[in-house]
Formats: structure tokens, sequence, C-alpha cells
């Protein structure tokens, strides 16, 4: 997908205010955003998840991103939602939206190859659902394959685990949470989409991540591999009610709007990190791999070497 046609996707979506239990712009968005794509179809469950179906069969991948970012609850009592150290909740600017408010910082703005947002967490992985499924149908792509969109991820998984427990998602999926995460060395911005081992609760799932792998290698796409312990995302959740589980983000700066000097400022991302990050998805989607396939590739290229160096 190129730069112009993903702006297209990425402008209006960040444009949306939000906060956790205030996702109703953003997901009017991206309802309004999917509903030219041929074949899709659009629930919304009982908690105001979003769910996009493409084709007939059961998917066999879920790409579920979170709708809210940090933000204030104002009304009927003034509270923050989100992790956000205390002393600087109040050091920014609110920007009031009737009930909710968010730091007054800008929706986008771009600098070279860098995008900066007040809300990169997690419109960046919305956006990254939409553009994967619309590249999808573009290419007449034949097999079922589902997006997700959540409520309430900031504090505490609230719409996903409302998701789990409720089984909309057939049980044999796998599910693949999409995020901007903190840079933490060794991950580097700039230097791709991270396929995510884990997260600072759990490991996800191995065999998928070595599917991710070699999909990427296959495609040869720039990728790093990484726990990313910042920050703990979706991929847990749906994990701790019995989905195979794995996760893909970028790098993120500013996590959470928290600058390293103690302000309150935008959330940056690479755009370069993003467009693969796509790429990566559509591959995923795509690919014919399994577990057992991976693994296997995986033995056959350290299974070369036995000749080399026999043993006697
Ligand atoms: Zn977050």
């Amino acid at each position: 997908m190129n730069h112009d046609a993903f702006l297209k996707i990425v402008r209006p979506l960040l444009e949306c205010p939000t906060a956790p239990m205030f996702e109703s712009a953003v997901r009017e968005e991206i309802k309004r955003q999917l509903s030219d794509i041929e074949g899709l179809k659009l629930q919304v469950d009982p908690h105001g998840n979003l769910i996009a179906w493409s084709g007939s069969g059961q998917p066999k991948n879920v790409f579920v991103a979170h709708m809210d970012h940090p933000g204030w609850q104002l009304r009927p009592s003034r509270r923050f939602l989100g992790g956000v150290p205390e002393n600087l909740q109040d050091k920014g600017q609110v920007q009031e939206f009737g009930e909710f408010g968010m730091w007054d910082l800008p929706a986008l703005r771009l600098d070279g190859d860098r995008l900066y947002s007040r809300a990169c967490d997690d419109l960046i992985g919305c956006a990254t659902v939409i553009a994967t499924l619309r590249t999808l149908s573009e290419r007449n792509f034949d097999r079922s394959v589902a997006g997700v969109f959540t409520r309430a991820e900031e504090v505490g998984f609230i719409g996903a685990i409302h998701l789990a427990r409720s089984q909309v998602l057939p049980p044999d999926a796998t599910v693949i949470s999409l995020e901007t995460s903190k840079e933490i060395p060794p991950a580097k911005m700039g230097e791709g989409p991270i396929i995510r081992v884990g997260d600072r609760t759990s490991i996800f799932d191995p065999q998928t991540t070595d599917i991710f792998v070699e999909v990427a290698k296959k495609e040869k796409l720039a990728f790093q591999r990484c726990l990313m312990p910042g920050g703990t995302c979706e991929a847990t959740a749906f994990q701790l009610y019995g989905y195979r589980s794995a996760a893909l983000c970028i790098a993120l700066g500013n996590y959470h709007n928290c600058t390293p000097d103690g302000r309150i400022d935008t959330e940056f991302i690479d755009l370069g990190d993003l467009e693969g990050l796509i790429a990566l998805c559509i591959a995923i989607a795509k690919a014919e791999e399994t577990g057992e396939s991976a693994r296997e590739t995986l033995r056959t290229r350290l299974e070369a070497r036995l000749e080399e160096y026999p043993l006697g």
C-alpha cells in the first residue's frame, strides 16, 4: 500500500477523539472506512467491540487492535483512565470532547519518516487492520480473515475480555494483537516491524511466532523479533481464555504521551516500520505455513549441517 493510500486511512482515524470507554467516534470512522470493502460483514457485539468478517468460512487469523487511548473521563466525575504516572497526568492541557478529554496535542503531524500524534497507541493498530483488510480485498484474497476493534484496553482489556468470554471468535482461530509498543532495546525504531514473542506478562504461541518469522524471511521483509516488555497487550487477554495468541507491533516513542524528560507530548512512530507491519500482516494472512511446516523448515535448515560436521 502506498504512502498516500495509507494516509487516507490514517488521517481521518487519528482525527477522531478517543479515550477508554469513549470510542464511538473511532468506531464510526472505522465502519465508514470498511463499508465499501466488498464481501466484508460488520458486527458490533453487545459490548461495543467491532468485528469485521471477511470471506464466508471461519477465519484462521484474527487481527486485533484497540480503539482507545489513555485520557480523561470528565463527567459525571473527573478521573484519569489509563497507564500514566500520576505525577504526569496534570502536566498536559486537556481538550474536552463532551464527557471525556484528551491532552491538547496535534492529531497528526508528519516530519520526514516520523508520524507524530496524540494517540498512535492504538489508532495506528486500527489503521493497520483496515489497510490489511482493504489490500486483501483488492487482491481478491479468497480465504476468511477477521479484524477486531476492541474497547477500553487501556484500563484492563475490558472489551477484549468480554469478547473472549463470549466466544464470538472461533475457538481455533489465531488471535494476533497489533500494537505500537514502547521502544525498549533491543527493539529499534526504523528497523522494521516487530514479531513480538511476548509482553510484560506472557509468552505467546511459539509455533505461531515461528510461522511469522518464516513468512517474513520468505517475503524478504525486514523484521525484528523481541519480547517488548513495556506493557501487556491483548494477546495476553485472549490467551488467558484459551485462544492461540500472537502479536506484532512497531516501536513507539513517547509511550502514553510521556517524554523521557517528564513532559506530556505527542507519541511518534516510524512510517517505514508501519509500512512493514502492514506488509507483514498481509503476508501472514496469505501464508500457507502451519506451525508444523515452519518447524520442519527450521529442522531442515539445521540438519543440513549434520553431514558437514560428522561426529563419527
Ligand atoms: Zn497503551
